[in-house]
């Protein structure tokens, strides 16, 4: 295959990838970007290998091997995970991304002339650069990404680990750490390049370690974008079109991910490229101690009769609706009482349950209208007027401390104000504290009523009750 055409379907396959980010930035076009980007990746991998064609039998074995393994766990993986582990999947993945970084530099030092960037027996110094960069962010992503799982999967604890002059360590480790690089880039040495993937691993683990579970969306965010850009760098030594684009396609969309989450949440984003931004009020959250205040208990026969006869609910689902599957019996409670003339809409906070979009896909899953849903901003005023908020297993992402109290580790997280409402109703198994280990307050107010149980279950006999 020439060139230019390989150049031209790396071209096509950029664009679907670009409509595939445009496809899924919206539940009703998501599916169609996902195929976009499937058959985008398809014309890359095809691409690669007709124009890269392995040469004899044995190198088309392991190509084929290495496709089938990691096709085959992928797609295995990705069936089987439940959507409440959805973000740990994500973080794991890109811990592959970062290792594959580390893998292809490794090569392209160990036998260059297959890559081809010898020049009178030396590698040219801009693909020492390039693969200098990308076996460092590779590695940084690797480490990250595997803290980011552990706390996610709850293999590790989610409170944040501060060690003494963290932030002088890390300054001291990337000053090192660019030194190690200058030396490697000036004399291709193999030492240097192992130290440089040594000392990236430890910078990525700590950069990690000090991040509260409340603000691990963005890490997540924020992984991806440096998984991107790791892939970018290899693209370049390799000298693939296709790696490139999409390398720099997943590295920018993941860092404006991360800026607009960061806004979201009322965090600063340079402190999140940085590392440790939870910071010292993160390691100061109490975490999940038993709250023995009484609280105003009622049952789903209480809940059906208030919902009835209310004007306006707004719903407000979180992780826990995710845990119980309850989003189907929520459509049918909400269907129930539209009959019976009652306004329904549904309140989405940018972090509630465990991933950007967790609720919105969801929702979709249970055929909720899209017109119903509302994104924090535009439903935040609403509160006031609506006679019920209907929360369902959430908890942090309506915690009024976010705005009170500086010491908590979700201060200046943006919150559904659902305590301005006439009555708030709690759905959740028992007084739990949520992701972030914080009580809330609004549990105790005289507006409040606390319906202990199984989301799906509480909801359906509320359904059965209406
Ligand atoms: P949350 O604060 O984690 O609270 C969820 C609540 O659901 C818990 O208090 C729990 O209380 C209840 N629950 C669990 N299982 C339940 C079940 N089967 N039935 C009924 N209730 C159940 O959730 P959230 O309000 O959605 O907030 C999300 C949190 O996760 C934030 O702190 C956010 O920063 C963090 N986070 C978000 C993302 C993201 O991208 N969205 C990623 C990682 C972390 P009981 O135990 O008492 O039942």
């Amino acid at each position: 295959m020439s060139e230019n055409v390989s150049s031209l379907l790396y071209l096509v396959s950029g664009v679907l990838f670009i409509l595939a980010l445009r496809g899924l930035s919206h539940p009703t076009t998501s599916r169609q970007g996902n195929l976009y980007g499937m058959i985008g990746m398809g014309i890359a991998i095809l691409t690669t290998l007709v124009g890269h064609a392995p040469s004899g039998v044995g190198a088309w074995f392991l190509v084929l091997l290495g496709l089938g393994i990691g096709g085959g766990a992928g797609a295995v993986i990705a069936k089987r995970v439940p959507m409440t582990a959805m973000p740990q999947l994500v973080a794991a993945f890109h811990s592959l991304v970062g290792l594959a970084a580390v893998a292809v530099a490794a090569g392209a030092l160990y036998a260059p002339q297959a890559f081809g960037i010898l020049e009178n027996g030396h590698i040219h110094k801009q693909s020492l650069f390039e693969m200098g960069l990308g076996v460092a962010i590779g590695a940084i992503t690797f480490t990250g990404s595997v803290i980011a799982f552990l706390k996610l999967d709850g293999r590790m604890s989610g409170k944040p680990i501060m060690l003494p002059q963290r932030h002088a360590i890390n300054i001291v480790l990337a000053i090192v750490l660019v030194a190690l690089l200058a030396g490697f880039i000036g004399g291709e040495s193999k030492v240097l390049f192992w130290l440089i993937v040594i000392l990236s691993f430890v910078l990525g683990g700590l950069l990690i370690i000090p991040i509260g579970g409340a603000d691990m969306p963005v890490v997540v965010s924020m992984l991806n974008s440096y998984s991107g850009w790791a892939a970018a760098g290899i693209g370049f030594t390799l000298g693939n079109l296709a790696l490139i684009i999409t390398g720099a396609l997943v590295g920018s969309s993941g860092a404006i991910l991360s800026y607009i989450m960061c806004h979201a949440m009322n965090r600063s984003f340079i402190s999140v490229i940085l590392g440790g931004f939870g910071g010292d009020a993160a390691a100061a959250s109490g975490g999940g101690q038993v709250e023995t205040r009484p609280v105003k208990q009622g049952s789903a026969d209480d809940a059906a009769f208030i919902m009835k006869n209310a004007e306006k609910v707004i719903i407000v689902p979180g992780y826990g609706m995710a845990v119980a599957q309850a989003q189907h019996s929520l459509r049918e409670m909400a269907d129930q009482l539209k009959k019976a003339g009652v306004d329904i809409k549904y309140a989405i906070h940018p972090v509630a349950g465990r991933m950007p979009g967790h609720m919105n896909v969801l929702l979709a899953e249970a055929n909720v209208p899209y017109d119903e849903v509302h994104e924090l901003e535009d439903i935040n005023g609403e509160f006031p007027q609506a006679d019920v908020a209907f929360v369902i297993g959430a908890n942090d992402v309506t915690n009024p401390a976010a705005k009170t109290d500086p010491q908590s580790p979700i201060y200046g997280m943006p919150i559904l104000d659902v305590e301005r409402a006439k009555t708030v109703l709690f759905i959740k198994r028992g007084m739990g504290s949520g992701y972030a280990g914080v009580e809330n307050e609004v549990f105790f107010r005289d507006n409040t009523m606390m319906l202990f149980g199984d989301a799906k279950k509480v909801v359906d006999e509320i359904v059965k009750n209406l």
